[in-house]
């Protein structure tokens, strides 16, 4: 595993244990976390303003099915006034949030938002006074704070201010009068009490939120990093050969199935061994390095650079006949020839073999004619390339041209 990998399981893990700061987010995660809970709070605000015209409608029923409440007709109207509230409320956010959901900026959903958040929780608020008119009823005062802790994700200074909000209500209520006969004691141990259980909520549920965001990006970042570990070479960062497999294949298949042209050069340094043996395996592995560089800034966008092995490269050229990666595989050469290498005294040079799928159509065939081309190349003075002959040796003696 390595070092990164590991650094993040146990962090991972270390986070378990305690509580978790919004303000420990990276800098470069809290765009992404700010967007989370903006889409949560949207589909869960999107429910409240549901239950909200259900309630509204159930409530209002009620009122024309039972006139008769305790209270009175002052109190029968309060009520109406209050269930429409909820009402209109819940069906105007319902429309905005629906219909700006495309069109509407970040900051202006969110501003939206919050104003519902707000007038939602007044209005429980508001139900609340009014049943303390008739009994000691706090339900609608609790079902807000609970609501608001269950459903929302807002930050801890949002959820406190808003718990402030619904504290001034509740008192404002209770001056004016409009609480009803409960006793200035009780309603202050109840509203502390229910702020208390209001917090624990907030923090039991956000902390599990946030443990949520925080361990999908890490189990993120691990999948990429362990993909980047098994599909790349460390040294040089070039895709390996298991990459350029799976590339080729799919390359090669296309290019059928479109009847393009695709070459493959297979590149080997010439001498390399001497790089080794006279300079030390760090010039070596500079030198490799090097080569990576000087390929991929030698080749298009399109084209694709691997590390087969040690010292050879394969170069991928889709839509590039044999003829005009032999245009490439002169330019290489060149490339190399005109380059300098690090400390190393002599001119860096390599063999190239080259061939294409109208000559094998097999990723395993093409591997091997342009493999025994490149012997060929070392064979006749190295610092060159090859790009006919080795046809002999194949299952299939007749080239397999694709459809
Ligand atoms: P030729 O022109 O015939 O290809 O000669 P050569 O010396 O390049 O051929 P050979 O295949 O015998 O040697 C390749 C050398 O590349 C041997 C090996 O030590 C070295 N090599 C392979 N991978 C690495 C690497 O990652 N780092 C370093 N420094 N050397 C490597
Ligand atoms: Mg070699
Ligand atoms: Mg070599």
């Amino acid at each position: 595993m390595s070092d990164q990998i590991k650094d993040a399981v146990e962090e991972n893990d270390a986070r378990r244990f305690y509580f978790f700061d919004e303000r420990e987010i990276p800098e470069d995660l809290i765009g992404d976390f700010r967007l989370r809970r903006q889409i949560h709070n949207r589909l869960f605000l999107r429910m409240a303003s549901y239950v909200g015209i259900l309630v509204g409608l159930i409530l209002t029923l009620r009122l024309f099915l039972f006139p008769d409440i305790a209270g009175g007709i002052a109190l029968h109207q309060a009520y109406l006034l209050n269930f429409i509230v909820l009402l209109t409320i819940s069906g105007v956010y319902l429309i905005i949030s629906f219909s700006l959901e495309s069109r509407s900026s970040f900051r202006h959903a969110v501003l939206g938002q919050r104003i519902y958040i707000t007038i939602i929780v007044l209005v429980y608020v508001a139900l609340g006074w009014i049943d303390m008119q008739v009994a000691p009823d706090y339900s609608a005062i609790i079902g807000a704070i609970v609501y608001l802790s269950v459903t929302i994700w807002i930050g801890l200074y949002g959820y406190l201010l808003l718990l402030f909000l619904i504290n001034v209500f509740v008192a404002a209520g209770f001056l004016l009068g409009v609480s009803g006969s409960i006793p200035a004691g009780d309603l202050i141990v109840e509203m502390i009490l229910f702020s208390i259980l209001g917090v624990s909520l907030y923090f039991s549920i956000n902390q599990g939120r946030m443990h949520n965001f925080i361990n999908e990006k890490l189990l993120n970042r691990t999948i990429s990093e362990l993909e980047d570990l098994s599909l790349r070479d460390p040294l040089t960062r070039l895709f390996n050969r298991r990459m350029m497999n799976t590339e080729l294949e799919k390359e090669l298949a296309l290019s059928k199935r479109t009847s393009q042209p695709l070459s493959i050069i297979l590149l080997d340094l010439d001498k390399f061994k001497r790089v080794n043996d006279s300079l030390g395996h760090a010039v070596g592995d500079e030198t490799l390095k090097k080569t990576a560089e000087l390929l991929l800034g030698g080749v298009r966008e399109s084209d694709r650079v691997y590390r087969f092995g040690g010292e050879e490269f394969l170069v991928m050229l889709p839509t590039t006949s044999l003829k005009d990666a032999a245009v490439l595989a002169e330019r290489l050469c060149q490339l190399f020839r005109s380059s300098t290498f690090d400390i190393i005294p002599w001119t860096v040079t390599a063999s190239m073999g080259l061939a294409d799928n109208t000559e094998r159509a097999l990723s395993a065939d093409l591997i091997k004619l342009a493999d025994c081309r490149m012997y060929r190349a070392k064979d006749a003075g190295r610092d060159r390339y090859v790009d006919t002959g080795c046809n002999e040796g194949f299952d299939s003696e007749e080239p397999v041209i694709p459809d």
